[in-house]
């Protein structure tokens, strides 16, 4: 079988160099009679920190959809995806080779009527960590909660459940050898969940100065997810004539998000990059997301990282092209330190040693 060979410089170091790919491995000894596969600047897979596959508009969707989904984003390159949670079993995706590796939360878990219609398990405080420990076992490794959402009875985002519920439900995880990630939009969540040791916050628009401190300290990771929490406007305006205090929240919260995203990255958070694909957002937008972190004010190089080595090496895979790390990469016609554009066009995208796309 004929040895593929990829040329160029091989990011994050940049070095440029010949990469040939023996038995879905990377390795940099010469290979002979090899064929050139493609050249130009060559990026590790890129990891899409928060997406939903399985998940659209109206809850879960059929198998077909699915491979629909995951193709979308592995064809932009994104070949690592950590579901933030979805109520379709995709566990088959883990049997497919030409799909994107997949690291599944399992099923949202929220409060009782306080989330979007069919997304996730609904349940009361004194079932909390139950489902937990249960999503735990069903997941990759992580579980996925709803911090907080709009109350009906308070008319403005509310913690979904008590502090000393969440701190059990995050106990139970961690025995059963899972991380914890959770949706969190406004303020109020946020120090329970931090103080009970949560591994991860999605969205985190309600975070204070001396919390993202305790963050960075602690080594709990950020994922903002700024594509949707630009909607944020959109979302005051449909709720603002039955709940004036939520929009007013919603509206506060946008007001402040870049600064709040800087506060974050300046005490050192670990940021990743999410496209919340799935859901009501679509899949195979990690550059948009990527993008849309720039325009806000984080460098280049740090985002690239973070949807790419930093983030590999979060979620327990090689972080760079190392001698036999799998051949997991994108090949680019341009640098994308210095025109992330090129990320929407990847010239070649190889995983698991094979041309996908
Ligand atoms: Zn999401």
């Amino acid at each position: 079988m004929t040895v593929l060979r990829f040329s160029g410089p091989v990011l994050p170091d940049g070095e440029t160099r010949e990469l040939y790919v023996v038995d879905g491995r990377v390795t940099y000894e010469k290979q002979a009679g090899s064929e050139l596969a493609g050249s130009g600047w060559i990026v590790p897979g890129l990891v899409d920190a928060h997406n939903h596959l399985g998940l659209e508009d109206h809850g879960a969707v059929g198998d077909d959809e699915v491979e629909r989904q995951a193709v979308l984003d592995r064809d932009t390159g994104v070949l690592l995806l950590r579901d933030c949670g979805s109520p379709a079993d995709t566990r088959w995706v883990h049997e497919r080779e030409d799909l994107p590796r997949l690291i599944r939360a399992g099923r949202h878990i929220a409060r009782t009527k306080r989330y979007i219609r069919n997304y996730a398990h609904e349940v009361e405080p004194e079932d909390l960590t139950a489902y937990v420990a249960r999503e735990a076992r069903a997941g990759d490794g992580w579980v996925k909660l709803v911090g907080d959402w709009i109350s009906r009875e308070t008319g403005d985002l509310a913690p979904s459940f008590p502090e000393d519920a969440f701190a059990a439900a995050i106990a139970a995880a961690h025995e059963a050898g899972a991380r914890v990630t959770a949706h969190c939009f406004g303020p109020d969540v946020l120090q329970g969940l931090l103080n009970a040791g949560i591994d991860c916050i999605e969205h985190g628009t309600g975070l204070a100065v001396d919390q993202v401190e305790q963050m960075a300290a602690a080594g709990v990771a950020l994922v903002p997810t700024v594509m949707q929490t630009a909607k944020f406007p959109g979302f005051a305006d449909a709720g603002r004539e039955k709940f004036p205090d939520y929009a007013a929240t919603m509206e506060d919260l946008y007001a402040r998000r870049r600064e709040t995203l800087m506060s974050a990255y300046e005490a050192g958070v670990a940021l990743y990059v999410g496209s919340d694909g799935g859901g009501v957002a679509r899949h195979g937008e990690l550059a948009g997301e990527i993008e849309a972190m720039v325009d806000l004010g984080l460098p280049a190089d740090y985002v690239l990282g973070a949807a790419s080595w930093r983030a590999r090496a979060w979620l327990g895979w090689n972080a760079g092209l190392d001698e036999g790390a799998p051949a997991d990469f994108v090949v680019l016609d341009r640098n994308p330190l210095e025109d992330l554009s090129v990320l929407r066009t990847p010239a070649r995208v190889v995983l698991r040693g094979r041309v996908v796309a």
